[in-house]
């Protein structure tokens, strides 16, 4: 296996298709592209593959630590599922995260324990059900934005202890600016079922993204060149390009910037176990970061004893920053549709992924689109 600041494979005279980006969308579109017969060029302006998903062993605890925060897979997608599995052994890992406020500390996404604890009842499901209806505010008939949302189906203690000063801090900005769709991503059950994520599949490559992504490019039609920015003179060298970075970035900002929360975090050491879990979410206002992570938890089969702990901060992003989360605001949205009529024009450029597409994706979702793209551009291109 490629180690993950090398290139793949040696120099491919004729490259057809050029692949902007060696995230989980560029590798996939490349690795489909080469199945189908194309000589594939990935370029990747970091120094190494996988772009945010990289994972990396700590050189002094050989802790592997999710160098840009937490990524668990989690997919109802059979093809999606059986295509990671092809390049990995997934880890069995459950995301069961907690929250500390100053109420307390409690069990995420809310579920009939938190609804219990919080309240101080002892209810049952149909009772917490009927409680938590009674809770949400009925004026809100028709919810417009995240908080209107939230407000209607919780009412104002559980947003408030839970969501409010969470996403105001991890958005920057008023929750009734922020569009309902980011609340939705939340379950909130009544049962004790504390998993994150309602998904079929779930788990953690057992030796990290880096891995998974490398296994993904390593194909002899496929070669990697990193520390390679992107210029759009580059794609005449070749007959397709598939590009994964932001839309503005491509048109060097000629409609303004699009709005992205950056996140970074402060990184602790500490001996034995510092928070027993490895997302712990800090939803109180008063506390400046969102979560604190501890990487350790997210490979439960390995056994460490020193641990690595990342603090985590979130604030607007500026040109220079890594790109986290489209923020999709209505002025985004405008500018969004004057980069989409733009990118309609460009003739032999596909843009592909979160950044391409500018959406929130998760991880499936963004594999299952580049599986989908790769095979159709894949035939097209084949075809001649
Ligand atoms: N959220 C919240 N409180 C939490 C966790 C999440 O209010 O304890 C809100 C917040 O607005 C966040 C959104 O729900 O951005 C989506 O959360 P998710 O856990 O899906 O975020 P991700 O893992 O993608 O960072």
């Amino acid at each position: 296996m490629m180690s993950p600041q090398s290139p793949v494979s040696s120099s491919v005279p004729h490259a057809c298709i050029l692949v902007v980006g060696a995230g989980f969308s560029g590798a996939v579109v490349a690795r489909e592209l080469a199945e189908a017969g194309l000589r594939v060029k990935v370029i990747d302006q970091r120094p190494h593959i996988a772009g945010n998903c990289f994972t990396q062993r700590d050189e002094e605890t050989q802790i592997m630590v999710h160098h840009y925060g937490p990524h668990i897979f989690n997919t109802d997608r059979e093809e999606v599922w059986a295509y990671v599995n092809r390049f990995a052994t997934f880890g069995p890992f459950i995301n069961r995260p907690k929250a500390t406020t100053r109420k307390g500390v409690f069990s995420l996404p809310v579920n009939l324990h938190t609804l219990n604890q919080l309240f101080d009842k002892r209810m049952s499901p149909a009772e917490a059900q009927k409680f938590v209806e009674g809770l949400g505010d009925k004026s809100i008939q028709n919810p417009q934005n995240f908080e209107e949302q939230a407000l209607s189906m919780l009412g104002p203690l559980l947003y408030e202890t839970f969501f409010k000063g969470y996403t105001i801090k991890q958005w920057g900005e008023d929750p009734r600016d922020l569009p309902a769709s980011i609340f939705k991503r939340l379950p909130i059950r009544f049962d004790y079922n504390d998993n994150y994520y309602s998904k079929k599949y779930q788990g953690i490559p057992l030796q990290g993204y880096t891995a998974l992504v490398g296994a993904i490019l390593d194909h002899p039609l496929i070669e990697v060149e990193l520390n390679c920015g992107y210029e759009r003179s580059l794609s005449t060298a070749y007959q397709h390009t598939v590009y994964t970075g932001s839309l503005d970035r491509y048109f060097e900002y000629a409609e303004g910037q699009l709005g992205y929360r950056t996140v970074y975090w402060e990184e602790e050491r500490v001996t034995g176990d510092a928070q027993g879990v490895a997302c712990m979410n800090y939803p109180d206002p008063d506390v400046p970061w969102t979560r604190k992570v501890e990487h350790k938890h997210f490979t439960p089969w390995e056994q460490h004893d020193q641990s690595v702990l990342y603090t985590e901060f979130s604030k607007e992003s500026t040109r220079e920053d890594e790109l986290f989360y489209p923020k999709r605001l209505a002025r985004d949205k405008e500018m969004l549709a004057r980069y989409q009529a733009l990118a309609d024009q460009e003739q032999d450029v596909t843009f592909l992924g979160r950044l391409g597409t500018y959406r929130y994706l998760d991880m499936d979702l963004t594999i299952a689109e580049a599986l989908a793209l790769g095979k159709s551009l894949g035939k097209r291109m084949a075809d001649g």
